[in-house]
């Protein structure tokens, strides 16, 4: 990654005396109490507030948006004060909630300030540049460390890192694009991608890059019906998106000029509907019928297709469940990839949101080589896009 980066500046004594701000990604979901449902966020943006405090800074503030406020609108359940709350017990130092904070903020080093929601200020969505040269005059050092928003150029996101005296990438930030960058740049291999879930109009740009990469490509859940389709295959009244059979026909091709293969599965499991306790079955594809939805990989083909990402030392990145993981009945396939994930001796990646869910389902967190936390940011670097705050961050590592 080509950024100026907040550890190096840490370690070079650089951060001591200075005046530091945070733009973390602390978009948390809260509980119907209003208390933090899902901490990870919270935990993840840890390294960074501590190395600055670790590092001498005079003072650290650290912002983030939650949800989807109005701009200039605050209402209770915008505010950051359950944040703050977690953040301070994790921390173990006193965290002070600023709500005004765009115009000065003044504090010590032996707390450390959460300036309130930043989707709150005027301009932050349309990167504003008076909003953004305004917080830039905030502190010496800018420390990017929001990778979940990292896809967005936002004021606090993108704006205040081209005025910012300084402007760094944070661990969580660095730890994030170096971990994807491993796969999507120059992977070991093989390289083997399972990109599922609902639907191929949310992945296709997905599908498409990494058909130009992977030396295998795993489609399942919605996404597969399509390709089936495609195939030539029977999928009866299974979730398909008729308009981008084509689309799917154009990846399969691209894979086979370069002598990789989208292995399509000869058994899959299907309903009468798209129901909890709706009667699985396990049908040979060819024995699809007009009233059957498909709505998980059959047995045969998740253990195929487990036994290749438990044999290769390559790397494996996976985002989408393969089935309606949501529905016990639904769920041995994803969950055999799971399993499989988890013993393989690759590097293995996964990100998404019901990817995330499925993993935590299964229990196999702390076996996959790196989890992502951004969603839409993740996705967005596996289309090959390059995000607005590695941009802006490697513009300013050169001036
Ligand atoms: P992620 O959030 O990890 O990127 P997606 O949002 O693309 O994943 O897809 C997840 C959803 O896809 C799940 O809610 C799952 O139930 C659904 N799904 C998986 N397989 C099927 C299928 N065969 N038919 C309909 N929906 C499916
Ligand atoms: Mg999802």
């Amino acid at each position: 990654m080509q950024a100026k980066k907040f550890t190096d500046l840490v370690v070079a004594g650089a951060v001591r005396g200075k005046r530091v701000f945070i733009r973390a990604d602390l978009n948390v979901p809260l509980a119907a109490d209003g208390t933090v449902a899902d901490d990870t966020r919270i935990r993840a943006s840890l390294p960074a507030i501590r190395l600055a405090r670790e590092g001498g800074a005079a003072l650290v503030m650290v912002t983030s948006h939650l949800g989807r406020p109005k701009e200039g609108e605050p209402k209770p359940e915008d505010t950051l004060a359950p944040v703050g709350k977690r953040l301070e017990a994790l921390l173990g130092v006193p965290v002070r909630l600023v709500t005004q904070w765009v115009d000065g903020v003044s504090g010590n080093a032996d707390e450390v300030l959460l300036l309130e929601n930043c989707r709150l200020n005027i301009g932050e969505k349309k990167n504003s540049p008076e909003l953004a040269q305004k917080i830039a005059k905030l502190a010496d050092i800018f420390v990017h460390d929001a990778f979940g928003t990292a896809h967005r150029a936002e004021a606090t996101t993108y704006g205040v890192f081209e005025y910012a005296p300084v402007a760094c990438a944070g661990p969580l930030l660095v730890e994030e694009v170096e971990a994807i960058e491993r796969v999507i740049a120059n992977p070991p291999r093989p390289l083997i991608a399972i990109v599922a879930g609902s639907k191929v109009s949310t992945k296709l740009t997905i599908l498409q890059n990494l058909a130009e990469k992977v030396d295998t490509l795993i489609v399942g859940g919605g996404i597969l019906n399509t390709f089936l389709l495609a195939a030539g295959k029977p999928v009866g009244k299974s979730l398909i998106e008729p308009d981008l059979v084509g689309e799917a026909r154009a990846v399969m091709e691209k894979l086979a000029r370069r002598g990789a293969a989208v292995p399509l599965p000869e058994d899959v499991v299907v309903a009468p509907e798209f129901k909890a306790d709706a009667p699985a079955t396990v049908k040979a594809i060819d024995a699809v019928g007009p009233d059957d939805m498909i709505l998980d990989v059959g047995p045969t083909f998740a253990e195929a297709i487990a036994r290749r990402i438990e044999n290769t030392s390559g790397a494996v990145v996976w985002n989408g469940p393969l089935g309606v993981f949501e529905f016990d009945a639904f769920a041995k396939g994803t969950e055999r990839l799971a399993r499989a994930i988890a013993a393989s001796p690759a590097f293995t990646l996964a990100g998404g949101g019901d990817t995330i869910a499925a993993i935590e389902k299964f229990g196999i967190a702390s076996k996959v080589s790196y989890i992502s936390t951004g969603g839409g940011a993740f996705l967005e670097m596996l289309e090959g896009k390059q995000l607005p705050a590695i941009e802006i961050l490697a513009r300013r590592a050169q001036s």
